[in-house]
């Protein structure tokens, strides 16, 4: 892009960016799109766009003002528990790193069975721990991929166990995980387990990221315990991030090109399930209701169908934890 216009930084120095009119331009974006809010530093006579997040710069450093490309970026959260007599076990995460780019991370802990699983901690501290070492490091450590960071957040959440824990136990604590991170030249993404990532062009179509094993997995399996255990983390079945740091090479990954990318979201099976279960709409129309009514308005919407008295119940839980993230670039 060729327009660019000066903006004011919070120390009152300028940092040249992308112009309003460029910047709708080259997303196809609608002036009515814009957020309401007016941006750091802005002063009479600035429109409202675009809003710099970046550290304040030296005027005219342009190449560093556009490394980041945080020219405007909106992202959006929500996280609603299956039932307020248990802890909700979803985790969600996001970034936008001073260095530029941006960061999401969901996941979705399993819940175990009545019984034993040899951990003092349970799901919601697991998550809690595994997720923010995700955040952390892929907020931080942009040389490394994606995958390795999986790997080395999994080997930090087992070492903080401690020796109270049995980690070989088949059910010890355990998480789907998405990631999705991008900077200036690529969106990379991370999925294993059931959780969903999307991918939407800047034309509109969305592509859905998917880890199917589970699914692969005949219903009949999972109905009994010891035939779901013995496909846990289990050549042939499905896998989770448990305390095996070398489950980070079962993830699917991939790299896109940022400029085909308009947004991202990223969905626990709690509110995907209004595509993928409920069928209210496709990944495209799932995307329609984040960009306009946020990750909350999904969620409502996904509580309302399983409400409904003429549905049948859905597949485990009437209401599961629904976490949802959106991002658009
Ligand atoms: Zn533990």
């Amino acid at each position: 892009m060729n327009i660019t216009e000066e903006w004011p930084t919070n120390s009152g120095r300028v940092c040249q960016a992308p112009s309003v009119d460029g910047w709708l331009k080259e997303r196809g974006a609608l002036w009515q799109d814009a957020p309401p809010f007016p941006p750091r530093g802005a002063r009479a006579g600035v429109p409202p766009l675009p809003i710099w997040y970046g550290p304040d710069l030296d005027a005219g450093s342009v190449r560093d003002c556009r490394a980041g490309q945080n020219v405007r970026m909106r992202i959006d959260l929500a996280s609603v528990a299956g039932s307020p007599e248990r802890p909700n076990e979803d985790w969600v995460s996001a970034a936008i790193p001073a260095l530029g780019g941006g960061v999401v991370v969901l996941l979705d802990g399993v819940t175990p069975p009545r019984g034993d699983d040899g951990c003092v901690h349970g799901v919601p501290w697991f998550t809690a721990r595994l997720g923010g070492r995700l955040a952390e490091l892929s907020g931080s450590r942009r040389d490394m991929p994606l995958d390795r960071i999986l790997a080395e957040a999994i080997r930090a959440t087992a070492a903080a166990h401690g020796d109270g824990c049995d980690l070989s136990h088949v059910r010890t604590p355990q998480a789907t995980v998405v990631m999705a991170r991008w900077d200036e030249t690529q969106v990379e993404h991370l999925v294993l387990s059931d959780s969903v990532l999307l991918l939407q062009a800047p034309g509109g179509g969305v592509a859905a990221v998917v880890d199917d094993r589970l699914d692969r997995v005949p219903r009949a399996a999972l109905r009994s315990e010891a035939t779901a255990d013995a496909l846990r983390n289990a050549e042939g079945g499905f896998f989770t991030a448990a305390a095996d740091p070398a489950v980070a090479a079962r993830a699917v990954t991939g790299r896109t090109p940022r400029g085909d990318v308009r947004a991202v979201a990223a969905l626990t099976d709690g509110a995907s399930r209004w595509t993928d279960t409920f069928r209210e709409g496709d990944w495209a129309d799932c995307m329609a209701v984040l960009r306009k009514e946020g990750a909350e308005g999904l969620i409502g919407r996904v509580r309302a169908a399983e409400s409904d008295p003429a549905r049948p119940p859905a597949r485990h839980k009437r209401h599961d934890d629904a976490s949802a993230v959106y991002a658009e670039l």
